[in-house]
């Protein structure tokens, strides 16, 4: 496939090539069973393999202790925002939100309809550029977690595990839809962990949520069913039908980042790609980087800027022309984002560099 583009879209984002062409060939026949997965039933002993495979081998590259579920949802990261507080803020009925950008602010607005959602630390006067450092006595004692956005999908920022809360006992509850498999991650500091898939692992329609086997059965009886997330650990993810398309790839992903060396393989390479990127944006004496602390910027989404909004427009137009896509800012904040997930390949990063430095040299 040689009229592939390099996309760099926050989301959907890029796929492994090989996972899409090895979809495409099992697209009408899978393995051989006359059908698709598309078509055949989430209690089809073929889907079922398809599941449990794909549960055990993201277990297996993300650590997963016993005694946390792995689950398969839908809503997108959007219904963990009320999931979250309507299934864990049912003790005192607080929760304390650091505020890292839009995603955070929108999960901690989601939560105030349900009880007292307090902010305890925010980034939003200086437009989201950095993480806040919140210390245990900004924690309210009680609190019944304390939720964080992992990496700022739309500012380019990221939670470095200096950055993470100490939250003692108090569980800490993470939003990783933009970075979820891209760094190793310690899942028994966390009481439950998020992430839509279309980021980082597999087409939109599936959320993964990782929680602790304790944390279950807290919801209100007054919740709605489908959210209340003990229904789906007791029946395997299956209580209805599940995504099942954007499962099998998820679990094709899982797959392959085993088979090329798990999760520190692709952190390694997620940090040479944008280690690259940033080093030519500090250095350029052109482009700039919003988030000046280094230790917080993203390694998935690399935001800059030309300082002209008129330069910034003319970049994203002709890096589309020369097949480096979706190269603009988010719509709130403008500017440009280069999103180099894990299935983003270093060739794809050098093109962009080569582009990055003609246009400045056109453009100075
Ligand atoms: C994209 C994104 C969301 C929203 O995800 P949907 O699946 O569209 O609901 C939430 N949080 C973060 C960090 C994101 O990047």
């Amino acid at each position: 496939m040689t009229n592939r583009v390099y996309n760099f879209s926050a989301g959907p984002s890029m796929l492994p090539l090989e996972v899409i062409e090895d979809a495409a060939k099992n697209l009408a026949d899978y393995n051989g069973c006359g059908q698709s997965v598309m078509e055949m039933s989430h209690r089809s002993k073929e889907f079922e393999k398809i599941i449990n495979d794909a549960e055990a081998n993201l277990r297996d590259i993300m650590n997963i202790p016993d005694n946390y579920k792995v689950l398969f949802l839908q809503g997108g990261g959007t219904l963990q925002f009320a999931m979250v507080p309507l299934n864990l803020m049912t003790g005192s009925g607080k929760a304390d939100y650091i505020v890292t950008g839009t995603w955070a602010k929108k999960a901690a607005a989601e939560a105030k309809k349900f009880g007292d959602a307090k902010v305890i630390a925010s980034s939003e006067e200086s437009t989201f550029s950095y993480i806040p450092r919140v210390n245990r006595g900004d924690i309210r004692p009680d609190a019944d977690y304390v939720y964080i956005t992992t990496n700022n999908t739309i500012y380019g920022t990221h939670f470095c595990t200096r950055a993470l809360p100490d939250t003692g006992d108090i569980p800490l509850v993470a939003d990783m839809s933009s970075c979820i498999l891209s760094e190793p991650v310690d899942v028994s500091k966390y009481g439950l962990i998020f992430a839509g898939a279309q980021k980082n692992v597999a087409p939109a329609g599936v959320t993964i949520v990782i929680v602790r086997e304790d944390l279950l059965g807290k919801a209100a009886a007054n919740v709605p069913t489908y959210l209340d997330y003990k229904i789906h650990a007791d029946n395997g993810s299956m209580y209805n039908t599940p995504p099942c398309f954007a499962i099998y790839i998820a679990g094709e992903v899982f797959k392959k980042i085993k088979a090329d060396g798990g999760i520190a393989a692709m952190n390694k390479k997620d940090i040479e790609k944008a280690e690259k990127l940033y080093n030519y944006i500090d250095s350029s004496g052109f482009y700039k980087c919003p988030v000046e602390n280094k230790e917080d910027r993203s390694l998935m989404n690399v935001v800059f800027v030309t300082g002209n909004a008129d330069l910034d427009k003319k970049f994203v137009a002709e890096a589309k022309a020369e097949g480096l896509v979706n190269l603009g800012g988010h719509r709130s904040i403008g500017g440009m984002r280069a999103s180099i997930y894990n299935a983003m390949p270093m060739e794809g990063v050098d093109r962009l560099l080569e582009f990055m430095k003609k246009f400045a040299a056109e453009n100075k």
